[in-house]
């Protein structure tokens, strides 16, 4: 139903939105009950048998932004405290830390995954720090293992900024299956969509329950009603929360996506093996250090060294094939350049080179073959 429907033209993200998405949707409508219902609650069942975690422990949100929000209130993060996060990461994250009061602290990243560099993390931490909020660039895992040590040594939350990484498994486990706070995005762009989505999963069912509050603005006792499609008349509120609940529609629209998740990550794993083949040899660029085993990519993300990234994204666009920039640092915006940070060698480096290529789970291997043939052309004549 939807793909590369104009031959020429391959943009960078395309969703894979099918009839049975369609018919979820219908069915979702007949049932008669619009707002956070019982098929919120089939969703979290979902993400939680992908996840390996207790249902419990998972909590939809209506956006990833707003996932991450609850996640930084949970680490008890307010004005005072510091969040140590990477530059080059989405500005939700730093919104997320800035929502709360608290202050981001800029972090460099490693060559080898485009992940918080741990060395660099434990030269920051300080009496303030309450939290590390790591990103699973592009689906390939951070340093997880060294990350967690630091934050254990130090008492600190973790916060897996797992936007990127939903099917990633590391060391068999899947990403937001044993973690502290880990948060999932499932918007238009992402490998499953639930249109607007996000999820928090936490580590405990007293945290979980607190979550659950803070997003139905602080109501205590209205979530397990609305999971039954019904709702609370007499209820309690004892602090602050927000309005970041997960409506029917877009929960059956994410289950019918994450039926299909296997596929999509078959898919996109290879075509983005295809692009590390094609692009093996080329000059002037570096691919993911992956093979992509366990791996569900986001983004297939390279770097153009030698100051050719324009002229190749030129190159491209000349031919109908768009690309994108996954990220501009952060410490390079307004709201940012003021942010603490320490060294950002890597970050200024990779923020200058990286190059985010097409990569939909319906694309062609001619499209894959296409692309890698003008980067080549370009960089080798
Ligand atoms: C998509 C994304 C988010 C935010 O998710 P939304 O659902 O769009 O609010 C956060 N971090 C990263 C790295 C993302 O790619």
């Amino acid at each position: 139903m939807t793909g590369e429907t104009q031959p020429d033209q391959v943009p960078v993200f395309v969703p894979t939105i099918d009839e049975g998405t369609l018919r979820a949707v219908a069915e979702a409508f007949d049932v008669g009950w619009l707002g956070m219902g019982a098929a919120t609650r089939s969703f979290e069942e979902a993400i939680a048998r992908v996840l390996g975690c207790p249902p419990e422990r998972v909590v939809a949100t209506n956006t990833g932004t707003s996932a991450l929000h609850i996640a930084v209130v949970l680490a008890g993060c307010g004005p005072g405290d510091e969040v140590i996060m990477p530059s080059f990461t989405f500005v939700a994250d730093h919104q997320a830390v800035l929502a709360t009061g608290a202050t981001p602290v800029l972090c460099d990243i490693r060559e080898d995954d485009l992940g918080l560099d741990p060395d660099r993390v434990a030269a920051l931490i300080t009496d303030q720090t309450k939290a590390i909020m790591p990103l699973h660039y592009a689906g390939i895992p951070c340093a997880l293992e060294e990350i967690r040590s630091l934050a254990a040594e130090h008492q600190l939350r973790v916060i897996e900024d797992a936007a990127h990484a939903f099917g990633t498994e590391l060391a068999g486990v899947p990403i937001g299956g044993d973690g502290d706070l880990v948060c999932f995005s499932f918007d238009p762009v992402k490998v499953i969509t639930s249109i607007d989505g996000g999820a928090v999963v936490v580590a405990d069912d007293e945290e979980a329950k607190r979550a659950q509050r803070l997003r139905l603005l602080g109501i205590d006792r209205d979530t397990e009603l609305r999971y039954r499609n019904q709702r609370a008349w007499d209820y309690d509120v004892t602090e602050i929360g927000y309005r970041y609940h997960l409506n029917t529609i877009s929960a059956a629209i994410g289950l019918s996506q994450i039926a299909r998740l296997e596929e999509f990550l078959d898919a996109r794993q290879r075509w983005c093996r295809m692009y590390n083949d094609l692009l093996a040899d080329v000059r002037s660029i570096s691919l993911p250090r992956t093979d992509f085993t366990d791996v569900s990519p986001f983004i297939y993300a390279i770097r153009v060294h030698d100051g050719q990234r324009e002229t190749v994204q030129a190159a491209l666009a000349e031919r109908g094939i768009a690309t994108g920039i996954h990220f501009v640092p952060a410490h390079r915006l307004t709201l940012l350049r003021d942010a603490p940070r320490g060294d950002l060698t890597v970050t200024e480096q990779v923020g200058d080179e990286i190059l985010t290529l097409p990569l939909h789970a319906s694309m062609s291997a001619d499209t894959v073959a296409r692309v890698c043939e003008v980067i080549r052309t370009e960089l080798q004549g």
